[in-house]
């Protein structure tokens, strides 16, 4: 029984990520929506956190009010929390309000993040293999789907959850200014691909007389993952579909917006390190993705494969299309935001990890075989924000001074 329940929910969850890796359904029309379904005031920020709610966007603290949202400046004559980042009102004497005196200047941004199912850590909770059915775990259950078997509250980018311990980039620049409390949008969708930017600019809640951003554009396989190596994106589409996306993006992000584009995953990873393993449902990785492709709902039937040479050209052409990202980034001038590039950083991870003396197997989800794992999450956080302050430390900001006074007088901002 145990087991059976899981196969379903194994082709349910992978139904939501391969139908558009194989198919050609847009967004929107996969039943899933791409803005909050709760948010009384149409400003794409909501109270609750389900359904692309707070778990992917910063809460919002007044539903009823388009112009309070995070990623605002607040109102200078005001009281209120405009930007809801539990920054406001005013102290007894001076002629400036709190936003103004701690937050004005000091370049605070936010974090939005553009990307597939790896962006919104999608995951099938483990836990669940340690149940008998689901007869009386429904609640569970829908509970996952009301969250599209995503966690955006526990990636790399925009995790705000107790398991990211402050990892998270959103935490660290969090930590760097507390200004940026509660601004961040996770605008990944499970099987999206370079095509699908356009669409994730669209319901961006940002306009350009807002704070800045520090945006991050990681469609990292799902131009790769398909049927056959023939449906994978080609080169020239791959070019104009990031280069439309970055044009949008050039329209709607405030002036001095940074944006880093990261590469695409080499996916032999995945065959190589699981192959052989026991899954834990007691059959061989190999034998699930043959299972999945017999179904027709493999995620990734061009690396999830038992033919070496086909892994092998699903990989070349992954570096192709790393290599064109990086060529746009080094030719490309945009009049909002300034650009970077950074390879998908797996091999270094990997590298690290083993040389530790730690299994490769913990970097992917156990359960699909395919995804990253929370921990794969921390280790690219942490890598991504190296990187950022190693080579690009002008897109993480200054620190702000006036952190601990923030702290004294705000607390915990009214928490996320
Ligand atoms: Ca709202
Ligand atoms: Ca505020």
């Amino acid at each position: 029984m145990k087991r059976i329940s899981l196969f379903i929910i194994l082709i349910i969850a992978f139904s939501l990520v391969a139908q558009e890796t194989n198919g050609e359904t847009i967004p929107g029309e996969r039943g899933f929506p791409l803005k909050p379904i709760l948010d009384l005031d149409g400003d794409m920020h909501s109270p609750s956190n389900g359904f692309r709610g707070a778990n992917w966007r910063g809460k919002d603290i007044n539903d009823l009010d388009s112009q309070t949202r995070p990623g605002l400046f607040d109102n200078p004559i005001g009281l209120l929390d405009n930007n809801c980042n539990g920054i406001f009102g005013w102290p007894s004497h001076g002629n400036e309000n709190y936003e103004d005196l701690l937050c004005k200047n000091s370049d605070a941004r936010g974090v939005v993040a553009f990307g597939d199912s790896a962006t919104a850590a999608f995951s099938i909770p483990v836990e669940w293999l340690q149940k008998v059915g689901l007869s009386e775990k429904y609640g569970d259950f829908f509970d996952v789907l009301r969250h599209e078997f995503d966690w955006p509250h526990k990636s790399w980018s925009t995790g705000f959850a107790d398991e990211v311990q402050g990892e998270s980039i959103y935490m660290r620049l969090r930590q760097r200014n507390l200004c940026n409390h509660r601004d961040y949008q996770n605008l990944g969708v499970n099987g999206n691909r370079a095509r699908h930017f356009v669409d994730q600019v669209d319901v961006m809640a940002r306009a350009p007389q807002d704070k800045p951003v520090l945006g991050f554009v990681a469609y990292i396989g799902n131009d790769i993952c398909k049927k056959s190596l023939e449906k994978m994106t080609s080169e020239e589409e791959y070019r104009n579909q990031i280069l439309a996306g970055l044009e949008a993006l050039d329209k709607k992000l405030p002036a001095g917006s940074k944006v880093l584009c990261v590469g695409l995953v080499d996916g032999r990873i995945l065959w190589n390190t699981l192959n052989d393993r026991q899954h834990p449902l007691g059959i061989k990785y190999s034998e699930l993705y043959q299972f999945l492709t017999d179904l027709d709902k493999n995620p990734c039937g061009t690396w999830l494969n038992k033919d070496e040479s086909i892994r092998d050209q699903a990989s070349a052409h992954a570096a192709k299309l790393s290599g064109i990202l990086k060529n746009i980034v080094e030719t490309r001038k945009y009049q909002n935001f300034d650009l970077a590039y950074m390879d998908f950083p797996i091999d270094k991870i990997l590298e690290e990890w083993v040389a530790a003396g730690k299994d490769p197997a913990d970097l992917i989800e156990p359960v699909d075989g395919f995804h990253p794992s929370i921990q794969a999450h921390r280790l690219q956080s942490e890598y991504t924000w190296n990187y950022l302050l190693e080579n690009h430390p002008d897109f993480l900001g200054p620190v702000n001074p006036r952190n601990n006074e923030i702290q004294a007088l705000f607390g915990n901002q009214r928490g996320h």
